[in-house]
């Protein structure tokens, strides 16, 4: 599939990414590959409607959603000392280089949090449904390195969406390049000299291979020990006749449950829902089994604390979707047993998001490292990983 994860589909007239997912501007390697511009950026908004139960509050960065401004002031979500220790702690992100904020020891992001002061409050309430959406580990258990340079890479250049649909960045990096889609490699063989790949429509010869599948699809290919686990999650999708909720913010669920977050997706971007119609895509953490009508159910159920049953009778179910492989684990000091791109088979190197960071920025440089080995590129060699 062209782009991988990284995808876009049209149901019934939605036009629906992969999951929930979004493009942080100010990744470094975003600004050498793509031209934004060109992808016709649509800014989600800095911040976030936490919800508990029926209760609504936004939460925001006041420089730049004034319309927060207020609720962020008074709202009890966060107590006054959060508030200024979220704050201190972006200013502090923000200086120096952000590849700097992924070396250094490494924690748990929950201990990090913690040791910054931060009470059980503030994470319950934001960053376990936030972060939990970032790295879809409501436990935050994720490496603290990653938690910095992530939220660095928020508050620096927020998040974003192509107005079209993710599928416009691989469009976008594929745009004059040879490419074929649905020719699955089934094995492959290094002689030295080549390496024959052999895929569902024969067999192909390269003088260089770079393997930039899943982590686990590589392992198989390559017959070595890359992978690295993976963690699902699950998505419904939701479409109205009538508009339930007319908040553009990230939905956080600050309570237990199934739904991690949710967005209205048509107050965001309009353009990709037919007319007069309303869509809301509601991410639950980890892969689902329950069959579809089951989960749809509790889900539901969860909606209707928020928007009363009336609402929620009104909303056509879309779609379920599992994605087994969203991303990989990244625990503190994963960093560093990341496998390299060497594989010690001639001719073939590994990229792909797990020589790096499970997201578009590791996927962007580890591309951009194996291109370099071959072409003797030392320039771009020489670059830190998150630079
Ligand atoms: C729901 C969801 C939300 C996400 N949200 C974000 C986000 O907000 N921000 C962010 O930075 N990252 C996000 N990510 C992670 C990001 O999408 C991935 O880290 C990134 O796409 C990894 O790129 P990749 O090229 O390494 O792998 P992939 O995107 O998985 O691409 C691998 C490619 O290999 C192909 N392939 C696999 N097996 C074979 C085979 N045998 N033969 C031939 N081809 C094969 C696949 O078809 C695919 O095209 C999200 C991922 C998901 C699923």
């Amino acid at each position: 599939v062209l782009g991988g994860r990284v995808r876009s589909r049209v149901l019934d007239g939605f036009t629906l990414d992969a999951g929930y997912q979004v493009l942080f501007p100010s990744y470094p390697a975003v600004g050498r590959n793509l031209d934004l511009d060109a992808l016709d950026l649509v800014p989600i908004f800095p911040s976030a409607a936490v919800r508990r139960g029926a209760r609504e509050d936004a939460l925001g960065d006041p420089r730049r959603d004034p319309a927060a401004f207020l609720s962020t002031l008074t709202t009890d979500v966060l107590g006054l000392g959060d508030k200024l220790r979220v704050g201190r702690l972006a200013l502090e992100l923000l200086r120096g280089a952000p590849h700097t904020l992924l070396t250094g020891p490494d924690e748990t992001t929950e201990s990090y949090l913690r040791g910054q002061g931060f009470s059980e409050a503030a994470l319950d309430n934001f960053f376990r449904p936030f972060f939990g959406g970032v790295f879809l580990r409501r436990e935050l258990d994720t490496s603290a390195r990653l938690f910095r340079y992530y939220f660095r890479m928020l508050i620096g250049g927020g998040a974003a969406l192509p107005r079209a649909g993710m599928s416009a960045i691989p469009g976008q990096l594929a745009a004059g390049l040879d490419v074929q889609v649905n020719v699955r490699v089934t094995a492959l063989r290094a002689h030295g000299s080549h390496v024959t790949l052999q895929t569902l429509n024969g067999e192909l010869d390269a003088r260089s291979v770079i393997v930039a599948t899943d982590p686990n699809t590589a392992a198989g290919l390559l017959g070595q020990g890359v992978s690295r686990g993976s963690l699902g999650s699950t998505y419904l999708y939701y479409a109205s006749d009538q508009e339930v909720d007319g908040q553009p913010r990230l939905l956080l669920n600050a309570e237990a449950g199934l739904i991690n977050n949710a967005q209205w997706l048509s107050n965001v971007l309009p353009g990709r829902v037919p007319p007069g119609q309303h869509l809301l895509a509601v991410t639950l953490l980890g892969l689902h089994a329950e069959n579809d009508c089951d989960l749809d159910a509790e889900v539901r159920g969860e909606l209707e604390a928020w928007y009363g049953e009336a609402a929620v009778s009104g909303l056509r179910t879309l779609a379920a979707e599992r994605i087994p492989h969203a991303q990989y684990p990244q625990p503190p000091g994963y960093a560093a047993t990341l496998p390299g791109h060497a594989t010690g088979l001639p001719g073939v190197l590994l990229a792909s998001e797990v020589t790096s960071m499970s997201g578009i920025q590791g996927a962007m440089e580890s591309g951009e490292k194996a291109a370099a080995i071959l072409l003797d590129d030392l320039a771009a060699l020489s670059r830190p990983r998150g630079g």
